[in-house]
């Protein structure tokens, strides 16, 4: 809350709609699972928030990133990302982005499919491939089930016939659903590996060295949440425990929501407040087009109305600036009951899945971004002057 304070005071003169990033919350962020998950490699997932700044700021900390597109690929090699640091981690690729990366070397690919092992054949030949195992995610508030995964029995069945495509069948990921609220998910899913990783070693001689961890560690919205910690805590205990006969155990951490998440405050407006029928209606200059398109599925964020933190809260509807009836992020919300036209609406918490997200749909166009250091750096040479003036 402190950290989130200060942003909203630094944040003071900026027009909304914007999102306000602090870059030494990133850093922590990455020291913390880096110390948490000693022996993990961190991918961050670009997906999350691909800002050029955000990009160099991990690379800088020695990062690794989890890319999911030649448009991904194409952005970070331009800032410098050396190739074998990504994993191509999309179960979903296109033939040529798939010879894209090759083309510079890039050696993981994910797959849950025959067909997707055939087109990495060929355009990627020899390469290591990593199997996304199906997880249920009824734990988390944005699931990233069904549409991605496969069975263990599957899976077995792939990675002999990757080995006949001249592929090199590497380990396995999952992903416990993105903003996952029970540590003891990754127990579950890390056991079910450890399965695989034993019957391939003993009906087939297939040795897979590689666990990815995928995402799904949460970040504070409007209920507690497990640490960092506790769920590396029951990560390295499951290793410990399931995988005690892999040699050359390698683990891999895929970080979007929990890296980003926690270092971003988006600042709003009121436009509007209506009274209709089915109920009392504030409108945003912000919406599910403009970086709040989580709210429309599971994510509920904290909402702060600037100087009416002591006003009595009443429930309203939340919608968008935009002529579209799906821009409405909440059918029930508590808020002041005095909120007025212009009032200063914070959204906490909004570093991820944010930005990336911004269309210019109506013609409206999607926050600003800025930078806590930019605005400290500018504060600072203001006061230098005015001191210097004396
Ligand atoms: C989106 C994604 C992640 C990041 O998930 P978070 O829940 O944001 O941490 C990691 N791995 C893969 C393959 C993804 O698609």
């Amino acid at each position: 809350m402190e950290r989130m304070k200060k942003l909203i005071d630094l944040s003071r003169n900026l027009q909304t709609p914007f999102v306000l990033f602090d870059l030494e919350i990133l850093k922590e962020n990455y020291i913390r699972l880096k110390n948490s998950l000693p022996f993990a490699e961190i991918f961050y997932a670009v997906k999350a928030n691909s800002h050029p700044r955000i990009i160099n700021t991990l690379k800088e900390l020695g990062s690794n990133f989890d890319v999911a597109s030649a448009g991904e690929i194409e952005k970070l090699l331009k800032l410098g990302v050396a190739p074998e640091k990504m994993s191509f981690g999309n179960t979903i690729k296109k033939e040529k982005d798939i010879k894209f990366a090759y083309s510079f070397g890039i050696d993981y690919y994910a797959v849950d499919t025959e067909m997707e092992l055939e087109k990495i054949a060929l355009n990627a030949p020899g390469s290591k491939v990593y199997f996304r195992l199906i997880i249920d995610s009824s734990d988390s508030d944005w699931p990233l089930s069904r549409k991605f995964g496969t069975t263990s029995e599957h899976i077995k069945f792939l990675a002999v016939y990757a080995k006949t495509l001249g592929l090199i069948p590497y380990g396995i990921s999952f992903h416990v659903g993105s903003q996952c609220n029970n540590k003891f998910k990754w127990r579950e899913a890390l056991k079910e590996v450890s399965n695989i990783f034993k019957e391939l070693k003993l009906n087939d001689g297939i040795n897979m060295n590689l666990i990815n961890l995928g995402g799904g560690m949460p970040v504070v919205y409007d209920k507690p949440i497990p640490t960092v910690e506790e769920i590396s805590d029951v990560i390295k205990d499951s290793i410990e425990e399931y995988f005690y006969f892999v040699d050359d155990l390698k683990v891999i951490i895929e970080p979007g929501r929990s890296m980003v998440g926690n270092i971003g405050l988006m600042g709003s407006s009121v436009l509007l407040r209506s009274k209709k029928t089915d109920g009392e209606w504030v409108y945003l200059d912000v919406g599910i087009f403009h970086g709040l398109t989580e709210a429309m599925g599971g994510i509920r964020y904290k909402i702060i109305v600037d100087g009416k933190e002591k006003s009595k809260m009443k429930t309203f509807k939340l919608a968008g600036p935009t002529c579209d009836s799906i821009d409405i992020m909440y059918e029930e919300v508590e808020l002041p009951e005095d909120i007025a036209l212009n009032d200063r609406v914070y959204i906490l918490n909004t570093g991820a899945y944010t930005t990336e997200y911004v269309t210019n749909f109506n013609g409206i166009y999607g926050p600003s971004i800025y930078f806590v250091q930019d605005i400290e750096l500018e504060e600072a040479e203001i006061n230098s002057e005015a001191n210097s003036a004396f």
